[in-house]
C-alpha cells in the first residue's frame, strides 16, 4: 500500500466547479482583481472571524506587503529560528533586518522569554509562525507584550489555516496575519497568499502595494513602491473550492493526529509536539522528536524502505541562523531551535487519509524506532 509525503485533496466536485469557474471567466475576461477574488478574501476572513482580508500572489508576498504597509526599513524585525527561509526573506526584502530568536521546545514557537531577549531598541515588528498549524498558548500574552512596547505583531500563519486557541482563529493574534496557498499547505489557490487584518488602514495599504503601488484600480499614480502581487481570478477560485472543505480536512487531519498520539504514547524516547490545552491545531504537521543520537537520515530511510512510508518534509530541518544565505543576521547560538530541528521528523498528515494508512505509519514508525532508537 504504501502512505506518500503529501496528498493533494481535490475530488470530483471540487475538480466541476473549478473548471467551471475558469471557463466563465475565460468567457468574460476578468482574470484579476475580480469578482473570485472578492468571493475568496470575504469566505476566508468570514472563516477565520477576521474583520479584513487581502489576496494576494503567495504567503511571501503577504507577509512582505505587511511589513512594507508598517514600514520596517533599516529597523529590526523579531523572527523565530525554527520557521521556513520565507519569513526571515520577508523582512530582507522590506528592507528589515532580522533578529532571530530562540523558541520554546514545547510549541516551536517565539515564548515571552526568548522574544524579551530578542527586543532592541529599534524593534519595528514581530513575527510569530505557528509551526505545524500549533498556536501556542502564550500567543496573546505575546501580543500584550508586544502592544505594551507599541511594537505590532505578525503572524505567519502559512502552517494555520482554521487553527485555533481558545476558539480565536490564526491570524487574528496579531494586527495582521499572512497565509500561504502554495500546494502542500492545509487548503491550496496552486500559488497564493492572503493578508487578514483588524485594520481597515493596512487592508488599504495592502491593496495598493499589491497592485504595483497604485493609489487607486484604474488611475496610474504609483504612490507605494508595491510590486506585481496580485492573486489571479483562476487562482482565486481553486483557492475558494478549496476552502469549502477545510473544516472537514482539519477534522480528518485531527483524527489522524489522536491516532497518532495514542500509539505514539509507547514508544519510549520519541516525544510528539502535543496540543497544549485550548489549542485546536489543523495539524498541518505533526511534529515529533527522536531521542538524541538518532539518525534521522537513516530512520527516514528505513521506513520508507521496509515500509514504503514516506515521512513529510520537516518544519524544520535547519534553524534560521544556520541557513548560508542568513549568515549575516547569526548572533550567538541558539540551543533549543538547534536541537528541535536536528531531532524533529513529521509524520505523512493528509486530508483524506485512511485508518489503514495511519495504522501503516505507526506500524512502521514504531518498528523502525524500537530498532534503531529503542
Ligand atoms: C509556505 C510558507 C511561507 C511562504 O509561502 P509561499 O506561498 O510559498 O510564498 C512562509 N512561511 C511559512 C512558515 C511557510 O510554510
Amino acid at each position: 500500500m504504501g502512505v506518500p509525503a503529501a496528498r493533494i485533496v481535490f475530488d470530483e466536485n471540487d475538480r466541476a466547479a473549478v473548471a467551471e469557474a475558469v471557463s466563465e471567466m475565460l468567457a468574460t475576461g476578468a482574470l484579476t482583481l475580480g469578482p473570485w477574488t472578492e468571493r475568496f478574501e470575504q469566505s476566508f476572513a468570514a472563516e477565520h472571524g477576521a474583520p479584513h482580508a487581502v489576496a494576494v500572489a503567495s504567503g511571501t508576498a503577504a507577509l512582505e506587503i505587511v511589513l512594507r504597509s508598517l514600514d520596517v526599513r533599516d529597523r529590526d524585525v523579531v523572527v523565530p529560528a525554527v520557521t521556513f527561509y520565507a519569513t526571515a526573506g520577508a523582512v530582507l526584502h522590506a528592507g528589515g533586518r532580522p533578529v532571530i530568536a530562540d523558541v520554546d521546545p514545547a510549541t516551536l514557537a517565539l515564548g515571552p522569554d526568548t522574544l524579551e531577549a530578542a527586543l532592541t531598541p529599534d524593534t519595528a515588528a514581530v513575527v510569530l509562525v505557528h509551526i505545524g498549524g500549533l498556536i501556542t498558548p502564550e500567543a496573546e500574552a505575546l501580543r500584550a507584550l508586544c502592544d505594551t512596547r507599541g511594537i505590532p505583531l505578525v503572524e505567519d500563519a502559512a502552517h494555520a489555516h482554521g487553527s485555533s486557541y481558545l476558539g480565536r482563529a490564526a491570524g487574528t493574534f496579531g494586527l495582521a496575519g499572512a497565509f500561504s496557498f502554495y500546494p502542500t499547505k492545509v487548503t491550496t489557490s496552486g500559488e497564493g497568499g492572503m493578508i487578514l487584518t483588524e485594520s481597515a488602514e493596512l487592508r488599504d495599504e495592502a491593496r495598493i502595494h499589491r497592485d504595483q503601488g497604485k493609489g487607486s484600480f484604474t488611475t496610474n499614480h504609483h504612490v507605494r513602491l508595491g510590486a506585481s502581487w496580485r492573486m489571479s481570478e483562476p487562482h482565486a477560485a481553486i483557492g475558494t473550492v478549496h476552502l469549502r472543505r477545510l473544516k472537514e480536512f482539519v477534522e480528518t487531519r485531527r483524527r489522524v493526529a489522536q491516532r497518532y498520539d495514542a500509539a505514539l504514547g509507547a514508544l519510549d524516547g520519541l516525544r510528539p509536539v502535543t496540543e497544549p490545552a485550548g489549542c485546536r491545531s489543523n495539524y498541518y504537521k505533526y511534529v515529533a522528536l527522536l531521542p538524541p543520537g538518532v539518525d534521522r537520515a537513516a530512520f527516514k530511510r528505513a521506513v520508507a524502505e521496509e515500509y514504503d512510508v514516506r515521512l513529510s518534509g520537516e518544519v524544520y530541518d535547519l534553524p534560521l541562523h544556520l541557513q548560508p544565505v542568513l549568515a549575516p543576521y547569526r548572533r550567538a547560538a541558539l540551543p533549543v531551535a538547534e536541537d528541535v530541528c536536528a531531532r524533529q521528523i513529521c509524520l505523512p498528515v493528509h486530508s483524506d487519509m485512511t485508518e489503514d494508512e495511519t495504522d501503516l505509519v505507526i506500524e512502521a514508525v514504531s518498528a523502525v524506532h524500537r530498532r534503531l532508537a529503542g
